[in-house]
């Protein structure tokens, strides 16, 4: 069992990393609520909660024993012809929670596939109307996954480099702040009428991976009104917003015009399973419905609608607007506005934002995504306890909901003394 960490080596190859500058994995043994424990007995605050999926805690009993009591009951079953308890409760209260005009829930496995699904079905709707539509809409430096359609999606240049020539056609746009909404409105307008535009595919309010950069709920609601007006289909990518983080349960619930598609996953199975939604209004289903067989959505991936993951789904819902979680939500939110207010003007900060759980510190200084500063800074994190990983010149957090006020304090303090050493 000794020293993981030497034995990683040997024959693992881990995502998003250049082995031969970073050989070193940290080996975790264990993790709970908030807390991770490495095999030496240290212990980290998860303030990104894993990639924003943990977001009611590490081994939250309430799900545990969900999938425990599933796993017993129904452990797998293939979806096609099939169908079970947790997936069709989970389309219920899914649509309950949703914005009113979805009415579909489409299964698929991770994030990246919901978004492949969602490109798919939207060129499709159009196909099933005798509509050959080719171009995709997105905003620059938006992230969307690492399959070829949400690659193509995705603005963000460093994960695309040698496929570029491979990817779909996608028109991009900046993301409209409240002074820039017309200018971008233009942009559009010039990209519907200069081609056949199938879908627009978004990052609702808050893009992830670029950094945590906010943009205008107005701007974004004038833009999807936009495509309606064309029968553009509007994709809003919620796989990392979904469930709260943004201070309601998703960024399109902002919004005065929902989106036609929307796609959850990360937060949707509280980390604990691997598993994605692609949901979509009566409309884009009722092109699919045929008596020919052609004109059926034929996608699926093998474990679709998985009963453990749709357990851990529902047991997840039912936490999200529990009194615990919603008075820990508030907590955070006007925990993180207290933040702002002090470090704004701090010299080195270039600007300081939060948006519902999430809370993002640009730095007055140029970093690559991958560069040292941020390897400097992820490092230094890590000593201090805690597990940040800035993007480019961006620190944020986006701590599970559970967090307690003390490991809270910590992640500030963490951010401070960075403040500090840069
Ligand atoms: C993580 C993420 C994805 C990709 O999900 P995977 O499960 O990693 O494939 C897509 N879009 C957004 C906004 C994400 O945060």
């Amino acid at each position: 069992m000794k020293n993981l960490s030497e034995r990683d080596k040997k024959h693992l190859w881990h995502p998003l990393t250049q082995h031969q500058l970073h050989p070193e994995m940290l080996a975790i043994t264990k993790a709970k609520g908030a807390l991770l424990y490495d095999e030496d007995g240290n212990t980290y605050v998860d303030g990104i909660a894993s990639w924003y999926t943990t977001m009611y805690g590490h081994g939250n009993p309430h799900i545990t024993k969900a999938i425990a009591q599933q796993m017993e009951t129904l452990d797998f079953v293939m979806f096609s012809g099939f169908t079970h308890r947790p997936a069709v409760e989970l389309s219920e209260q899914l649509v309950a929670l949703l914005p009113s005009n979805q009415e579909k829930i489409f299964f698929n496995d991770n994030g990246s596939t919901a978004i492949e699904a969602a490109i798919k079905m939207a060129i499709q709707y159009h196909h099933n109307k005798g509509d050959k539509r080719d171009t995709l809409i997105a905003f620059e430096n938006g992230f969307h996954g690492d399959t070829f359609g949400a690659m193509s999606a995705s603005g963000l240049s460093s994960y695309n480099g040698p496929f570029e020539e491979f990817l779909l056609k996608v028109e991009r746009i900046p993301v409209p702040q409240e002074d820039t909404i017309d200018a971008v409105l233009n942009q559009l307008n010039t990209i519907l009428e200069n081609n056949a535009c199938a879908a627009f595919v978004f990052e609702p309010l808050v893009q992830g991976a670029a950094g945590m950069k906010f943009h205008s709920a107005k701007g974004l609601d004038a833009l999807i009104n936009k495509c309606r007006e064309n029968d553009v289909l509007t994709i809003a990518d919620e796989i990392m917003t979904g469930f709260g983080k943004t201070g309601k349960n998703f960024a399109s619930d902002y919004l005065q015009y929902p989106p036609d598609i929307i796609c959850l996953s990360k937060a949707l199975t509280a980390g604990m399973f691997p598993l994605s939604i692609t949901s979509c209004s009566l409309e884009v289903y009722e092109a699919f419905l045929s008596n020919e067989v052609a004109k059926g959505f034929f996608h699926a991936h093998t474990f679709s609608a998985h009963p453990l993951g749709c357990a851990a789904a529902l047991a997840g819902i039912d936490l999200l607007n529990s009194n615990e979680i919603v008075e820990r939500r508030a907590y955070i939110e006007k925990a993180h506005i207290e933040f702002v207010d002090q470090v704004e003007n701090h010299p080195k900060v270039q600007e300081v934002r939060s948006k519902g759980v999430i809370l993002a510190v640009d730095l007055k200084l140029e970093s690559d995504r991958y560069g040292s500063l941020r390897d400097r800074l992820y490092a230094f994190f890590m000593e201090q306890g805690v597990n940040l990983r800035p993007l480019g010149n961006t620190i944020y957090t986006l701590p599970p909901y559970v967090i307690t006020n003390e490991q809270l304090a910590k992640v500030y303090e963490a951010i401070k003394n960075a403040l500090e050493i840069v």
